[in-house]
């Protein structure tokens, strides 16, 4: 096929001057068309994994980013495993996340292509700028959090929440980029990766991606209120002088107050920090929409929190038609228009949001946009507005599985806590006798109406394949045929 056509640094020749995008603009800087396809740019930037480029697509004439690994996957398998992932991702698209379009291959080296955004990721943005006014950090929040609600409905989990990947526009838009990608990578270099994070700084951390375990929609939210705590405090609440010191920090130390770092916050943003960085996933916020609406200081208070525009309401028209979530002043006449026309609808969510059952009160209903036509196809959950109840859509892998149970493990019965500790126990040893032992207690378990048989059985079919590979005997009855598709 294509012979490689990235030089291994991707070093740029000067004057070979491929297509029109860039002879126009830096003819030093055009180098490589790849995949009779993308001319690729100048550099946006590297990450410990990767570097990403500005590009240009001449199929689509449209201007993309493109992001190489910097290693090379040699095995195929491994490379697969990688496109399966970045996918997967890209059959998810929202206003405020930054969508990938179409994967591929450089020789051995992957790369990603995607949509470019034009600003500055917050890294830069406070390192340059400092600690944010409050209200500009709840705006930025507000728009993660919107993204990651519409990502965890569809089972999605980000997995590695930080400033680098937070890009903001100069007119104060936020697109969180990289969704699912640590895991394409983890997935593509064998685990040269933190649990699915990709290998960098452990400063954000959720303490059971730092102790090597399971993430889950919950770890997410512990991440963005690291980065809300960053923004606003000049500095996240941990920084050893190893990486090992910061992940042990995550996983036992108390965070240094909030009130104390910065005084004077509002009461709602300092709360929010507080419950956003719970040790405990269970004592988190149950999502990313209730997540927003405590940030706003409760769905009882719109006038006094602009950020209190609801999902679902006046936002999300505007989130369709025009670009992201708007940063503007005009946020809370979008408020009050909602309080008003929604006041029946508050008072539900605000009932849902006390049960802190895991329904949030607001349920993103994934405003995407279509001007954003990825080439790629393959979608691997089923789009879905619902959060995890005992109904919820069908995961696809244990990840997917665990992501679920952890979201809300009491909802699945008394033993859904037990059973996303033993999945992620078989998913981190990968011993099909283990596998085969879970799928005989959960017999039990639902047996005894201590599970919901519909995820029992869900998970059984996803553990069937790893525990097919221990010897027939070991597997229950009626398990030894059960091969469901591999991953
Ligand atoms: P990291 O996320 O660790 O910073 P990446 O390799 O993912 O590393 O990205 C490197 C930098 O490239 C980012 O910090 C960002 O500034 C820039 N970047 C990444 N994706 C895009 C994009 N889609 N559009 C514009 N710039 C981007
Ligand atoms: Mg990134």
């Amino acid at each position: 096929m294509t012979p490689d056509p990235v030089p291994a640094k991707y070093e740029f020749c000067p004057g070979t001057v491929v297509g029109r995008r860039f002879s126009r603009r830096t003819l030093a800087d055009v180098a490589q068309l790849l995949d009779q396809r993308y001319e690729i740019g100048p550099p946006l930037g590297a990450g410990g994994m990767s570097e990403v480029f500005e590009g240009y697509d001449r199929n689509l004439d449209r201007r993309v980013a493109v992001k190489f690994l910097k290693a090379d996957v040699a095995d195929p398998k491994a490379r697969e495993r990688f496109e399966h992932e970045a996918r997967s991702a890209a059959s998810f698209t929202h206003p405020n996340a930054v969508t990938v379009y179409d994967v591929g291959e450089a020789g051995t080296r992957p790369y990603i292509v995607m949509e470019l955004v034009e600003g500055k990721n917050l890294a830069d943005v406070l390192a340059r700028a400092g600690p944010l006014p409050p209200r500009e950090a709840v705006h930025i929040a507000d728009q993660v959090l919107a993204a990651l609600g519409a990502a965890h409905a569809r089972g999605l989990v980000h997995r590695d929440v930080k400033p680098g990947n937070i890009l903001v526009t100069p007119k104060g838009w936020v697109k969180l980029a990289d969704f699912g990608i640590a895991k394409a990578v983890s997935d593509a270099t064998g685990g040269l990766t933190m649990t699915g994070q990709v290998m960098g700084t452990p400063k954000y951390l959720a303490p059971e991606q730092a102790a090597g375990r399971a993430t889950t929609p919950r770890s997410d939210l512990y991440s963005t209120g690291v980065v809300l705590y960053e923004m606003v405090a000049g500095a996240p609440p941990f920084e050893g002088d190893t990486p090992v010191a910061i992940a042990l920090a995550h996983q036992q130390a108390p965070v240094p107050p909030l009130a104390e770092r910065r005084p004077g916050l509002p009461a709602a943003l300092v709360a929010t920090v507080d419950r956003a960085l719970e040790k405990d996933p269970a004592r988190r916020f149950p999502s990313a929409e209730a997540m927003s609406t405590a940030l706003s200081g409760g769905p009882t208070a719109p006038m006094t929190a602009p950020t209190a525009a609801p999902t679902g309401g006046p936002t999300e028209v505007m989130a369709s038609t025009t670009p992201p979530r708007p940063p503007g002043r005009r946020r809370w006449v979008w408020a009050v228009l909602a309080a008003l026309a929604l006041v029946g609808a508050f008072m539900i969510a605000w009932a849902l949001a006390n049960r802190d059952d895991g329904t949030g009160p607001t349920i993103a209903a994934d405003p995407t946009t279509s001007s954003t036509t990825t080439t790629t196809t393959t979608t691997t959950t089923p789009p879905t507005t619902t959060p995890p109840t005992t109904t919820t859509p069908e995961p696809q892998t244990i990840d997917e599985l665990i992501a679920l149970l952890a979201a809300n493990p009491d909802a699945f019965g008394e033993k859904g806590e037990d059973l996303v500790g033993k999945l992620e126990e078989v998913q981190a040893d990968g011993d099909p006798e283990d596998a085969a032992n879970l799928i005989e207690e959960i017999d039990k378990w639902v047996a005894e109406g201590q599970l919901d048989p519909e995820i029992g059985s869900q998970a059984q079919q996803l553990l069937a394949p790893l525990a097919s590979q221990s010897s027939d005997e070991d597997l229950p009855p009626g398990q030894e045929k059960k091969q469901e598709e591999g991953d």
